[in-house]
């Protein structure tokens, strides 16, 4: 097999893996304290390094202080992060997270370009930064302010901060996000890659 998909993803990184956190303000989602950027998926267990840098990227992390991140259950809630991060970044984070399905049931495009396309493939966002694009000239990280949120991305931001319990969830959820828990055990699976073949 040709080596071309890895060198593309060390491109790719190179082009839309940068730091961004410092540069973004840091106030709290929920209450408006300093706060972190806290990623909400984890790369899975056997990931390379040349694409788990996009866990790092800012459509999978959301701002929130370790008060609200206690209150909130943050770090064992997957609904909640999940909730948040797709309340708050809309469109982008469901490109990342069709990105992320794709990855662990070995399903990426085989055409995908990660030059023009380095943070996930062409038909998986919009045209647009606000509509989930993750073409080169939306691949600096920005900060979520300008993101397009449709109801249900309103509806979810209001359940993960004004709960924080599991109570609501996941039954109005849409198809993509129930897909995906229902997948998430697969990530105790042996992962293979096409990237590594
Ligand atoms: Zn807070």
């Amino acid at each position: 097999m040709s080596l071309s998909p890895f060198l593309d993803e060390i491109l790719a990184a190179g082009i839309a893996g940068v730091p961004w956190q410092k540069d973004f303000a840091n106030e709290c989602l929920r209450c408006g304290r300093p706060a972190s950027w806290r990623p909400a998926l984890s790369a899975p267990s056997g990931m390379p390094l040349e694409a788990a840098w996009r866990y790092l990227r800012p459509e999978n992390a959301v701002p929130i202080c370790h008060k609200c991140a206690t209150r909130l259950d943050w770090n064992h809630s997957e609904s909640v992060r999940l909730d948040a991060v797709w309340g708050l970044w809309g469109m982008r984070f469901e490109a990342f997270l069709q990105w992320h399905r794709a990855w662990q049931d070995n399903k990426l495009p085989l055409l995908w370009d990660r030059c023009e396309y380095p943070l996930w493939p062409k038909e998986f966002g919009g045209d647009a930064w606000a509509d989930g694009s993750g073409a080169m000239k939306d691949a600096d990280p920005r900060p979520p302010r300008g993101v397009r949120r449709l109801k249900r991305h309103k509806d979810a931001l209001v359940r993960a901060l004004n709960t924080g319990t599991l109570k609501t969830y996941p039954q109005r959820i849409c198809g993509k996000l129930t897909t995906f828990m229902d997948a998430k055990n697969a990530t105790t699976l042996p992962l293979t890659s096409s990237l590594e073949q």
